[in-house]
C-alpha cells in the first residue's frame, strides 16, 4: 500500500524545483554551464509524468523509482548524483515514518552521492547541504517530526549559505578555482529547496 502523503510530497518537490528552474540555471551560469535548472526541470517533469505509478509504490520503492527516472532523464553531473541520492535513500529506508528511520535513509543517500561523486563536505556541492541535514535529523531522533523538520530546514539553509565562500574543487565549478568563491552552489540550492519543501509539508 502506498502512503497518502506520498503523492502530494512528490508533487510539491517537483513543482518547487520546476518553479525555481530559472534561478537554478542562473546560479549555474555564474560558476558552471548554466543548465542546472533545466536539468532538474527535465528530470522532475518526467517524475510528474509518472507520478501515479511512482506514488502507488511503498515510499522506499517510490524513492528508488524517482532515482531511476532522474538517472534516465537528466544528463550532466546532477542526473547520476540526484539519481543515486534518491535510489540509495530508498534502499536505506525500512519505510518507518520515524525521524530516526528518515535520518538513516537520507544518510544512505548522502553516502551514495559521496561515493559516486568522489566528493566530501567543503567542496561546494550538494553534499554541503545534505551532510548537515543528516546531522540535524540524527540529533533530532527523539524529537517530533515537526521539530526534526524545522531543524533539517535550518541546517539546509546554513549549509547552502556556507557554499558561497567555498572554493569549488569538484564538478564544472572547479575549473573556476578561486573565482568560484562568492557564489552559491546551484546543486546545494536545489537540495535546500527539496528539504525546505518537505519540511514545510511535515510542519503543516
Ligand atoms: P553539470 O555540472 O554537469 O552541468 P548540473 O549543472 O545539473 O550538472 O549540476 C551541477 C551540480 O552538481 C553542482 O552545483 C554540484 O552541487 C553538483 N555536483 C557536481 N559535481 C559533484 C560531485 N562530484 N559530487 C557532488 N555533487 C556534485
Ligand atoms: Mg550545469
Ligand atoms: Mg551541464
Amino acid at each position: 500500500m502506498s502512503a497518502d502523503w506520498l503523492k502530494p510530497a512528490i508533487q510539491a518537490v517537483a513543482e518547487t524545483l520546476i518553479a525555481h528552474s530559472e534561478e537554478l540555471s542562473d546560479l549555474d551560469s555564474a560558476i558552471g554551464d548554466g543548465d542546472h535548472g533545466h536539468n532538474m526541470k527535465r528530470g522532475f517533469q518526467a517524475v510528474l509524468e509518472q507520478i501515479d505509478q511512482i506514488a502507488a509504490e511503498e515510499p522506499p520503492k517510490a524513492l528508488q523509482k524517482i532515482g531511476m527516472t532522474l538517472v534516465g532523464k537528466v544528463g550532466g553531473a546532477s542526473g547520476p548524483l540526484y539519481g543515486t541520492l534518491f535510489m540509495q535513500a530508498g534502499k536505506s529506508w525500512d519505510g518507518t515514518p520515524s525521524v530516526a528511520a528518515v535520518a538513516a535513509a537520507v544518510e544512505g543517500g548522502l553516502d551514495g552521492v559521496k561515493a559516486r561523486g568522489k566528493a566530501t563536505a567543503g567542496e561546494k556541492t550538494m553534499i554541503d547541504v545534505w551532510e548537515p541535514v543528516v546531522a540535524a535529523l540524527k540529533e533530532a531522533s527523539d524529537k517530533s517530526g515537526a521539530d526534526a523538520a524545522a531543524a533539517a530546514r535550518s541546517a539546509a539553509e546554513t549549509g547552502l549559505e556556507a557554499t558561497r565562500e567555498m572554493k569549488a574543487t569538484k564538478g564544472r565549478a572547479a575549473y573556476l578555482g578561486e573565482r568560484s568563491i562568492g557564489h552559491l552552489d546551484p546543486g546545494a540550492r536545489s537540495s535546500e529547496l527539496i528539504v525546505q519543501t518537505l519540511s514545510d509539508l511535515v510542519s503543516k
